[in-house]
């Protein structure tokens, strides 16, 4: 059965708007699902005042999420329903006949032109509304400096990536799949290799870790599990942002962990340690690795499904283009896999959250579980999350098991002994 480009055109919008609903909907499970009294398990660090300003935040981020959902859904339905995309193909064709010159150019322009137009967007949510709950450190400088080179980053790699695609697909037919998931394989474990010595210096600084007590404390729990730890490095997050975070970074001799300043100002040592053994619990029960072959198999199958579909003329009419064009349909594939990729997305969310409360245990098991739940209070607290997302909102978005839960699962941790003040 062949779709003609009508139906084609007809099912793109379905899936668009299929999408677009099922956000709203779970956006709003998600705000009444809140609650107004305070959880008492987090009474002892939040005072009701902040606890309400979590709310308020919430509702914030909501609406505007809302807002710019609803502005680009529009601006792509648009696009389709007007024939934006192929009449964007037909006038770059007088200019540009190579079909990788072709591709580049044309989604070069999408992107720029769909930065552009969100940038107000954008300032708004750093400028304002992270500013009014007094998270954003951002300066101006920072804001369009990040632009700069997000955009040389997208253009190296993005267009790197899309050229040899293109390449692949005019040269070698339907078996080009094959071929492009290697260089995507290699392309994958060099980014995971890479990432803190060239990609993270781009955007902030990091360096290793300079206080004496609390690395000597690091080192006594790495070679307690036998960790070889080489790297602890420090990011200056707080150039951005008073959010803390950490990660792991790395395979073999690579990795490493890294502390956002912002982390190591507001956490006593302990809850410090305690962090970095749930991160490194992490590596130990296998989860980077695990993830990497996970995005394999998500890319294997992504690009054996668009080699079904990058050949197909109708899909190219279906943008209103005129002929078959590679990125036409490259584009048009992108819209049909969006409900697989949000399966896939559910599906990754599942095992992430699966590790969350390995890595917990680990940190539980082989360090303390008290200073962890103490720590991930302190964070919760500090980045105002949401103590109690809709269950359907965290089956499908959420890479973290919410706050609660992992309180409650980590209670099996503690220690009957270490329950007191010790700090
Ligand atoms: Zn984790």
């Amino acid at each position: 059965m062949e779709l003609t480009p009508e139906n084609y055109l007809i099912l793109l919008i379905a899936l668009l708007a299929a999408g677009f609903i099922l956000d709203f909907v779970l956006d709003i499970l998600n705000l009444r699902h809140r609650r107004r009294t305070m959880p008492e398990e987090v009474a002892d660090i939040y005072d009701p005042e902040e606890y309400l300003r979590a709310l308020d935040y919430q509702s914030a981020l909501t609406r505007f999420g809302f807002i710019t959902s609803t502005f680009s859904f529009i601006l792509t339905l648009l696009m389709l329903m007007l024939g934006g995309f192929g009449y964007l193909d037909q006038v770059l064709r007088v200019y540009i006949q190579n079909p990788i010159g072709l591709a580049l150019a044309f989604f070069g322009i999408l992107a720029v032109a769909s930065d552009f137009i969100s940038l107000p967007l954008q300032y708004y949510r750093t400028f304002v509304i992270e500013e009014r709950f007094g998270f954003n450190k951002t300066t101006l400088k920072t804001f369009f400096l990040d632009k700069l080179k997000g955009y040389l980053l997208g253009a190296i790699l993005g267009g790197g990536l899309l050229a040899a695609l293109i390449w692949l697909i005019s040269n070698l037919g339907a078996s080009f799949w094959l071929y492009f998931w290697g260089i995507a394989a290699l392309f994958i474990f060099l980014a995971n290799i890479l990432y803190t010595s060239l990609i993270v210096p781009l955007f902030n600084k990091l360096s290793p870790l300079e206080d004496k007590s609390l690395m000597d404390r690091i080192e006594a729990y790495c070679k307690q599990v036998s960790f070889p730890i080489r790297n602890v490095l420090v990011i200056d997050g707080s150039k951005r942002s008073t959010k803390a975070n950490a990660f792991f970074s790395g395979l073999g001799r690579s990795k490493k962990v890294v502390l956002y300043d912002t982390l190591i100002e507001n956490h006593s040592e302990e809850e410090l340690v305690a962090v970095l053994a749930h991160e490194i619990g992490h590596y130990k029960r296998h989860h980077i690795i695990l993830g990497y072959v996970l995005s394999l198999f998500q890319t294997g199958l992504m690009l054996y499904i668009m080699s079904l579909l990058i050949f197909n003329e109708n899909l190219s009419l279906a943008l209103g283009g005129g002929v078959q064009a590679l990125h036409l349909n490259l584009l048009a594939f992108g819209l049909l896999y969006s409900p697989v990729s949000t399966i896939m997305g559910i599906f990754s969310n599942h095992i992430s959250r699966k590790n969350e409360y390995e890595a917990d245990a680990w940190a539980g098991n082989t360090y303390r579980a008290d200073a962890l739940q103490l720590a991930l209070k302190k964070l919760s607290v500090k980045n105002l999350s949401n103590l109690f997302p809709h269950p359907a909102y965290v089956f499908v978005h959420y890479s973290h098991p919410p706050l609660l839960r992992r309180l409650a699962a980590l209670q099996h941790y503690v220690k009957a002994d270490s329950t007191g003040a010790r700090s």
